[in-house]
């Protein structure tokens, strides 16, 4: 298949991961093999018959040089410390993909781990799927994420709250460092085992900070902002994570973790839909603050490293912290003038922005499509658009760029290439997902998947996929665990 496998975790202190073999499993096929990807790693999924593709992706044989293990780490569910690991995932180990990219490869759904707890170790196919849907849509949106090369049934039932078809998804992330896995280095109390750790990572995803006179410091800076980056990425298309646990966020800055994810339909920073987040914890508007908080953890866990003196470390990790909501904004703004179709800065831009923001919330405006709309060369039609307050703005925006004062088309370019056509609708998702797990039928998940896959072109086929949901109220998701 192409496999260039090494095992750099895997020689880490051994207190950071346990071995573990994939379970075995009764009848193993293909769900879906992502060709695209597949290409970007050197694989050739071609030259393989579906059963050999499906025992590799159901962990029934392992590529050469693959050294399987599960990773330890800690993390904040909800605000509760709890130790974890991989539950019910297992690290194949490293691809070094033709450009020289090493990505990890991970099994979600292939049995049990020490760090199981209650857990069967499994995964249904209807969560797996999800997964492979959104990560593949994020990614197309050009937003850092962890990818899906596979997902393929396993012939046997993982029992839920009903019987459901069980499965595995075959990851590829830039790394499954966490920040929940420094924070199990920290819990450990032995600073050479956090140390080893941060100097992975350092070496993994931040090589500049390797030799910067305050390395670790350094590190702890480059990984807050990377997640202001990301975060405000998140922001910009609407995008609900739902389960900002400090177990969820990864070190490299992709997104990580696709569980009770959703797609904001009207805007409204309230908005939750994951079924356990009752108090609204990691509802949208929230996202940057749960971020900042996620990384105050991840700062007390590195502690040790910036400075023998207990107090000192305090004060310059409370420094890095403090910047975080002033990165957030800065990334914020600027997405937020482009999506706008604005190339330059001025003072009156955060208000401007505003007030569009405000009046789309009173008027339950979707935010996906009223960008869309907003890209247009003329006056948006529609109803929603004929109102006095819309218009008041809309006069002051075109002022706005009148100051600029490029053709409208450049404009109409610019926010159509930032303005997505098409995100995945909570509603089409499901519709994609039963089809596939009640029925066996995977046509209506292939459309979806190449409809999200050139998501700011225009395209006919598409308007099936633009509408929001007629009444979401009560639309829940779920962990799938
Ligand atoms: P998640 O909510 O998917 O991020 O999972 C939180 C923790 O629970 C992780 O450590 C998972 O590995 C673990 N976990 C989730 N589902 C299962 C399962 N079915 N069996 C064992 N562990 C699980
Ligand atoms: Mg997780």
């Amino acid at each position: 298949m192409g496999w260039r496998f090494d095992d750099t975790y895997a020689r880490l202190p051994e207190r950071l991961f346990v071995e573990v073999k994939p379970a075995r499993v009764r009848e193993p096929k293909v769900s879906v093999l992502n060709h695209g990807l597949a290409g970007e790693l050197g694989l050739d999924l071609d030259s393989v018959s579906p059963e050999a593709a499906a025992a590799v992706f159901a962990g029934q044989e392992f590529p050469a040089g693959a050294r399987p293990i599960a990773q330890a780490y800690a993390g904040h569910q909800f605000g509760h410390f709890t130790m974890l690991g991989d539950g019910r995932a297992i690290l194949l180990g490293e691809h070094r993909a033709p450009s020289g990219r090493l990505v990890d490869v991970q099994f979600k759904g292939s049995g049990r781990t020490r760090f199981s707890r209650g857990g069967d170790g499994r995964a249904a196919l209807g969560p797996m799927l999800r997964e492979y849907i959104v990560s593949e849509a994020i990614a197309a949106l050009g937003i850092p994420t962890t990818r899906s090369l596979a997902v393929v049934t396993t012939g046997e039932p993982v029992y839920r709250e009903t019987i459901r078809r069980g499965a595995i998804l075959t990851r590829v992330a830039a790394s499954h460092l966490r920040v929940g896995t420094f924070q199990f280095a920290a819990a450990l109390g032995e600073d050479h085992i956090l140390k080893a750790l941060a100097d992975y990572a350092i070496d993994r995803h931040y090589p500049e900070a390797a030799d910067a006179p305050a390395k670790y410091l350094g590190f702890l800076r480059a990984v807050a902002d990377r997640q202001a980056a990301l975060i405000a990425r998140w922001q910009h298309i609407g995008f609900i994570h739902g389960v900002m646990n400090t177990d969820n966020m990864a070190i490299s800055g992709e997104t990580i973790d696709y569980g009770p994810f959703a797609f904001m339909n009207a805007y409204d920073p309230a908005t939750v839909f994951s079924s356990i987040d009752r108090q609204g914890r990691y509802a949208y508007g929230n996202q940057p603050a749960i971020a900042q908080w996620n990384l105050a953890r991840l700062a007390e866990s590195l502690l040790p490293l910036l400075d023998p003196d207990q107090e000192k470390a305090v004060a310059i990790a409370t420094e890095v912290l403090e910047e975080f909501a002033s990165r957030f904004e800065a990334y914020w703004l600027a997405g937020m003038r482009t999506k706008l179709g604005l190339r330059t800065d001025e003072a009156a831009d955060a208000e401007l922005v505003q007030s569009l923001l405000t009046w789309m919330h009173e008027s339950g405006a979707d935010w996906t499509n009223t960008f869309r709309e907003l890209s247009a060369e003329d006056l948006p039609a529609g109803d929603p658009y004929q109102d006095p307050g819309f218009r008041d703005w809309h006069a002051r925006w075109l002022e706005r760029l009148g100051r600029e004062g490029r053709p409208r088309a450049e404009v109409a370019d610019l926010m159509r290439s930032v303005n997505p056509a098409v995100i995945p609708r909570n509603h089409r998702v499901e519709e994609a997902l039963a089809a596939a797990e009640e029925r066996d039928d995977l046509s209506p998940l292939r459309d979806l998947l190449a409809a999200l896959a050139s998501p700011y072109e225009d395209r006919p086929e598409l308007a099936r996929y633009q509408q929001p949901p007629e009444d979401e109220r009560g639309y829940r998701t779920f962990c799938g665990t």
